[in-house]
């Protein structure tokens, strides 16, 4: 099923982000984790796409894997980094016959070294281009990147807004959200998005609290902020330990309560491959989920 008629209903739509394993191991473990996020039937799980396309192939081959083992409809990211028009053309081709329906378009990082991104020989410079493309060559669903915080490299969050704007005028069906803390930040986001003509639904990304440390090293590298509150709350615990996890998942649960009672289209949770902590926010929140838990 297309994004486009996965968020046509008044109920909230739950998917579910995955990264590729490196190992052999480390997929028979993700899969054992897809037991219990399957429970709750997501609309869809995306499969992220490593930094500089390092996980080109595998990103691929879990998404056919994931789709034929769980029967969830899944969607694999696709970034610009060191990819060129024929490489990016090649890719959509191999992302269709593996079953995709639907594709996350993102620019992606600076590569490693370089502190601004330098677009590939022949590729493209922003995700808008990168949509333009998709929609010119393919009849994907497309999902594009939004920021509630702002992009880190984007000094004017207005500004922010309207290149979030030309993407969704490309084509985009979709937008997720960068993870936040902070549910005013979404709400200011939505409004100013909406604003400026941005009618496509507008996901919140969420990323539950397991393992402090891991989470400070990912909003320091994505630019979000973890608010003084919940920081001073978490850090009276040792790091990865149950206590500090309990405070973590007690926060997004509270946190995505709010926004679910606000009229979000869904939530797309950011799970580090950790089914069963995902399954335990979703079942907190499973009286806004309009099917049963299996
Ligand atoms: C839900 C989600 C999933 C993600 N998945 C992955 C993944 O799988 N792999 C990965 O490597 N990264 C992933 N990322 C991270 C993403 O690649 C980075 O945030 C990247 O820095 C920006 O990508 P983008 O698609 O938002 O870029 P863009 O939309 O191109 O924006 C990048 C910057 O350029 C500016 N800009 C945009 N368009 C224009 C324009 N036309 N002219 C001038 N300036 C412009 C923007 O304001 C912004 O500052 C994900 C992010 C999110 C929120």
């Amino acid at each position: 099923m297309k994004f486009q008629q996965m968020y046509q209903d008044e109920n909230p739509v739950l998917s579910v982000e995955i990264f590729p394993p490196r190992t052999k191991k480390g997929v028979t473990l993700l899969f054992n984790e897809l037991k219990h996020v399957k429970r709750h039937h997501p609309a869809f799980i995306s499969v992220t796409y490593g930094a500089g396309g390092t996980t080109r192939d595998r990103t691929l081959e879990l998404v056919q894997q994931v789709k034929e083992r769980t029967a969830v409809e899944t969607v694999p990211h696709l970034t610009c980094v060191g990819a060129s028009k024929a490489d990016l053309a090649t890719y959509l081709e191999a992302a269709i016959n593996r079953g995709a329906e639907n594709i996350v378009a993102l620019r992606g990082d600076p590569s490693q070294g370089e502190i601004e991104f330098q677009p590939a020989v022949d590729g493209f410079s922003h995700a808008n281009e990168l949509v333009a493309f998709i929609r010119q060559r393919t009849d994907l669903g497309i999902a594009v990147a939004g920021y509630p915080e702002g992009h880190q490299e984007c000094k004017d969050w207005n500004k922010d807004i309207e290149h979030l704007k030309r993407k969704v005028d490309a084509g985009a069906h979709l937008v997720l959200t960068q993870l936040f803390y902070n549910n005013a930040d979404y709400f200011r986001f939505r409004e100013a998005a909406t604003k400026v003509g941005i009618k496509v639904p507008i996901v919140p990304g969420i990323l539950p609290i397991v393992k402090f440390s891991q989470v400070q090293r990912i909003t320091t590298l994505c630019g979000a902020t973890i608010p003084k509150e919940l920081t001073e709350k978490l850090i009276v615990h040792p790091d990865n330990s149950q206590a500090q996890r309990e405070e973590g998942l007690a926060y997004a649960m509270e946190q995505c309560r709010e926004l679910l009672d606000n009229d979000v289209p869904g939530l797309h949770i950011f799970s580090l491959n950790n089914g069963h902590i995902t399954s335990r926010l979703v079942d907190a929140l499973s009286a806004y989920f309009n099917h049963n838990v299996t």
